[in-house]
């Protein structure tokens, strides 16, 4: 990290997902010298764990792909990965920053190749799958990771894996003694897009999450589509392997709830549409989705794709806030029960999976910031003077979706570029 070099006329990116790309891209572009953190060990953030897009219902590794090509073109943009940032002091036009680098024990070298992979044995919870599956302790994150750069598990240094891995790169691209490293650097403006995080679906006690197999949340079932997932891209019970092909999907799942999180995350109800067209997708007419909601928030594209889905035969909505969920030890089939208040009858409705649709909270909690900034009753960055040469991307201002996220985050940019000429016009 020695080489980076920065000035007040810099701007630094944090959080490389889809926001803070589109931010780092779009300032470079401009002419403007960007630094892009990413606290991972790739770039994509969680659109790249989704399976499609809504409302188009296109792939997320499409628009990545332009991307990628954009920030490998721009000699404006330098890229650090598996660093953040530890603090920050300064002001609007003149921030100190210090960065933290955790190292990967691969060097630039990597080809990619995964013989590395091959020989270490030791397996650790997947990150990228939500853990319902493993990785092995030397692996790449995902296919189209970027750096396309394996990563060892620190967990596995000193084991004979480690050296296994070594001794098994024939580009020498492992290096063992490998440091984290620290630098302090000087950058004007910071767009701050660290986005969001999954509600953690075991803290909803009576839907079972943590005990059930079953019951999955809405992340996970994104996985369970992507062929190269935990369920090869079929959608399987967890429990035992079967084709899930009777699916409720229960919505506000802890969202707009005082117990859990306050706020509507919008978002939901969106996905929730779009993974009914999942299992049309993957059973035709042999499939039965039923939604579970207090109100179907689609937003603006309530007119096409909620109508559409509300067209779809196999679909059924149940106008109900699911009380408990149980289940049949029998079957492994998980057992919702509550109150249908459009014509107010009690259920016990057997499935063979529930996904619970879970809000999108902020990933960094207000007291983890490096620097004092305005955040909102839930914790969401707000648009105040008072954050100086900070302002907030994508979803780590709101909930948002990818195109709101990418309209912010093009937003941020721009105010962080009027900042750096700014401090370029006093200099003279
Ligand atoms: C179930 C579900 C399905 C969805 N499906 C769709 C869909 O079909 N269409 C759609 O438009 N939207 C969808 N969304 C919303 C979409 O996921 C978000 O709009 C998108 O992820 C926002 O991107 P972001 O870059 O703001 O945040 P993120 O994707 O969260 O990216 C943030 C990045 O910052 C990094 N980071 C975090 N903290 C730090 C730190 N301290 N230092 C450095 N880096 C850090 C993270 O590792 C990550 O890479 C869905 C959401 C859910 C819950």
């Amino acid at each position: 990290m020695s080489d980076v070099i920065a000035t007040n006329q810099t701007i630094l990116v944090v959080g490389g997902g889809i926001s803070g790309v589109t931010a780092a891209i779009e300032a470079a572009e401009c002419g403007k010298q960007v630094i892009l953190v990413e606290k991972n060990p790739s770039l994509g953030g969680r659109v790249s764990q989704l399976y499609k897009y809504f409302p188009k219902l296109c792939y997320p590794s499409c628009g990545m792909e332009i991307n990628l090509r954009r920030i490998k073109a721009n000699r404006n943009l330098t890229v650090l990965t598996m660093t953040e940032v530890t603090a920050v002091s300064g002001d609007s036009g003149s921030y100190s920053v210090t960065l933290n680098t955790a190292p990967r024990f691969v060097n630039a070298n990597c080809t990619g190749c995964g013989e590395c992979e091959k020989v270490v044995e030791a397996e650790f919870d997947n990150e990228y799958d939500y853990g319902m599956n493993k990785r092995k302790g030397a692996w790449l994150p995902f296919n189209m990771a970027y750096p396309q750069r394996y990563v060892l598990d620190a967990r596995i240094l000193g084991t004979d894996d480690a050296q296994k891995a070594k001794d098994a790169c024939k580009y020498d691209a492992i290096d063992l003694d490998m440091q984290e490293s620290e630098t302090t650097l000087t950058v004007g403006a910071i767009v701050w897009a660290t986005g969001w995080r999954p509600y953690d679906a075991d803290r909803i006690q009576p839907y079972g999450h943590d005990r059930f197999a079953n019951v999955v949340s809405s992340v996970e079932f994104e996985r369970m589509l992507d062929p190269f997932g935990p369920t090869g891209g079929k959608i399987l019970r967890p429990s035992d392997g079967k084709e899930a092909k009777d699916v409720a999907f229960i919505q506000c799942a802890g969202s707009r709830d005082r117990n859990h999180l306050r706020h509507c995350s919008r978002i939901c109800c969106m996905a929730t549409l779009k993974q009914t067209t999942y299992l049309r997708e993957q059973f035709a007419d042999d499939f039965k989705a039923s939604v579970y909601y207090i109100d179907i928030r689609a937003i603006d594209r309530i007119d096409d794709f909620y109508q559409k889905v509300q067209d779809d035969p196999n679909v059924t909505f149940i106008k109900s806030k699911v009380a408990s969920i149980t289940e049949d030890k029998a079957s492994g089939n998980p057992i919702l029960h509550g109150v249908d208040t459009e014509g107010y009858h009690r259920y016990s409705n057997p499935h063979d999976l529930v996904v619970l649709a879970v809000g999108m909270e902020p990933s960094v909690a207000k007291d983890d910031f490096p620097i004092d900034v305005v955040v909102n009753e839930s914790g969401f960055i707000e648009a105040d003077k008072a954050n100086g040469g900070i302002f907030a991307a994508g979803c780590s201002s709101d909930a948002l979706d990818v195109n709101r996220a990418v309209q912010s985050a093009t937003a941020s940019a721009l105010r962080a570029i009027q900042v750096v000429n700014r401090v370029a016009g006093a200099e003279g």
